[in-house]
């Protein structure tokens, strides 16, 4: 009879509980299944699976290193387990909690059947600060710490390999039949590659992490860069906040002895440490409500887009055609490279949904597939809160001229990522079509022709997603939602305020 290690978003060999319990308790299968379920989904990318299969690679490595192996299938669960389990027989199960898309609560639901059925314990863990069954959010911040303040679990200092089960091998794009993909300059994963970011970020790039969070050009170096680490587990929260808060131990030691340092590190340390319990405070409302995948978080909200999903809109913001230059920069180098930043990602929402007025989920998922960092739990209720279907929520309509004039003043990211505008000067590039057809001629691209003129126009577009959005909040159901939504989900970390953002 074997352990079964079931490896899902915990791509890792350090600080993982579920490998190294199983580990002392004799022959392991460290089992990775190429489910049928995630390669379909409309969510996946093949840039997930190549950053996985890079995740793969080096555990498999170090499982090799102790004595172990990782054993790799292509199938649907719990018939991959069933199929085990008559080979060599299975004593136990062992993996960490996941908070996934719907698939993955339904494949739960049917193993644990099955596990249930065969008198197979299933033995799951907790990897970050989200509660199972949470009855209330009052006291969570606190549980969260908790959490978070655990030792840090050593890599097993032996793993058995099982006998009489083949490891098979990892499966590329072409094995899997899912086509390579667009994103040639994505994030390479693995743990060591995990670390390394962290390292760097805490050491030297995150010393104006505050200061340079909100643009793009200056956050892709300025953010730490974790979030797809994070979303596949090759490093755990609980790593990252344990190194953040040792940092932080540092920082004021040095000030304390007057040793000379970058005067951003205290308050970007701070901002970075807040940022990682809102990954567990978000995951935490689809654990909660795994229905807010598809359904608005507020049901009052529940028609006020549906009826009117404009395809050629759809299109042209999924292709970065939408004729404003910051909102197609974003959208070009997200493709390409599966990341960009946090109010980038906002405000391609908020135009998305305020602008041309698109149901989220459809851009939602959309999204998915380009973001490598694909989080569900933090993906759908972002993608409501900055749709403006919660309820407790500030209503941020971003203008995208003002946005680009505020976080790429010298126009260098949209030149990179809409090579067509780069002869305009750098005062016309937030709104190229008001520039006059001649000196269009004399910069090398007609707005119209070479580059799209706006699909909408910016403040019509704005007044009206105002109004329709103020007319629903200001509804007796709609506040009488926002109470229901708040007391299941809101931050209590800040008295509540009528209005105003409780995230
Ligand atoms: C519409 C929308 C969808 C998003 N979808 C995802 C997603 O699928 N996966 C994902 O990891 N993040 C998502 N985010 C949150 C955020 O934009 C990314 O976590 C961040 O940009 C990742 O880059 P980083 O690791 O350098 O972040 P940093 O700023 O360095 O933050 C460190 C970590 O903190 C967490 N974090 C940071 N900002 C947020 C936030 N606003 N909410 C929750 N957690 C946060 C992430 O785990 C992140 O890796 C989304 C944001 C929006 C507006």
């Amino acid at each position: 009879m074997v352990q079964v290690v079931w490896l899902k978003r915990d791509l890792r060999l350090r600080d993982h509980a579920p490998l190294t319990e199983a580990a002392l308790r004799g022959e392991c299968v460290v089992l990775f299944v190429y489910e049928r379920e995630w390669l379909e989904s409309p969510e996946f990318d093949p840039s997930h699976l190549r950053f996985v299969n890079e995740c793969l690679a080096e555990l498999d490595q170090g499982l090799r290193e102790l004595g172990g192996r990782v054993t790799f299938r292509v199938g649907t669960m719990p018939e991959v387990l069933e199929t085990i389990r008559q080979q060599v027989g299975i004593e136990a199960i062992w993996s960490h909690e996941e908070t996934g898309s719907d698939w993955t609560y339904r494949r739960d639901r049917r193993v644990a059947a099955w596990a249930k059925r065969r008198s197979i314990t299933w033995h799951e863990f907790p990897q970050t600060g989200v509660v199972r069954r949470l009855k209330d959010r009052d006291g969570w911040a606190r549980s969260w710490l908790v959490r978070m303040s655990q030792p840090i679990i050593a890599a097993p200092g032996r793993v058995l390999a099982a006998s009489g089960i083949e490891p098979s091998r990892r499966m590329t794009a072409e094995d899997l039949g899912v086509g390579p993909g667009e994103k040639c300059a994505a994030q390479a994963g693995g743990e060591t590659r995990a670390h390394e970011t962290l390292t760097g970020f805490l050491e030297e790039r995150g010393a104006n992490y505050r200061t340079e969070m909100s643009s793009p050009v200056t956050g892709q170096t300025g953010c730490s860069r974790l979030s797809p680490h994070l979303a596949w587990g090759s490093i755990s929260i609980k790593q990252v906040h344990q190194a953040t808060e040792a940092r932080r131990t540092e920082v004021r030691e040095c000030k304390r002895q007057g040793v000379e340092l970058d005067r951003g590190w205290a308050s970007s340390l701070s901002s970075f440490a807040g940022r990682l319990r809102w990954h567990c405070h978000f995951i935490q409302k689809l654990e909660d409500e795994p229905r807010i995948e598809f359904e608005n978080m507020n049901r009052a909200y529940d028609g006020l887009r549906e009826r009117e999903f404009d395809e050629t809109k759809f299109a042209a913001w999924c292709e970065g055609q939408t004729g404003y230059p910051l909102v197609d920069a974003c959208m070009r180098s997200l493709r390409k490279t599966g990341w960009i930043n946090f109010r980038m990602r906002a405000m391609l929402v908020s135009f998305a949904s305020y602008h041309l007025w698109l149901h989220w989920r459809p851009t939602a998922v959309y999204l998915a597939r380009q973001f490598l960092d694909f989080e569900p739990g933090i993906h759908y209720s972002q993608f409501q809160m900055q749709s403006g279907v919660t309820g407790i929520n500030t209503v941020r309509i971003y203008s995208p001229i003002k946005q680009a004039r505020d976080q790429d003043p010298d126009g260098e990211f949209i030149r990179r990522w809409v090579p067509e505008l780069a002869g305009f000067p750098t005062d016309q590039l937030a709104e190229p079509h008001k520039t006059p057809a001649l000196p269009q001629h004399a910069y090398g691209c007609l707005i119209g022709r070479d580059y799209p003129a706006p699909i909408v126009d910016h403040a019509t577009a704005y007044r009206m997603a105002r109004e329709r959005i103020f007319a629903v909040r200001g509804r007796a159901d709609a506040k009488a939602e926002a109470v229901r939504v708040y007391q299941q989900h809101g931050s209590r970390r800040r008295p509540e305020r009528r209005g105003k953002s409780r995230e």
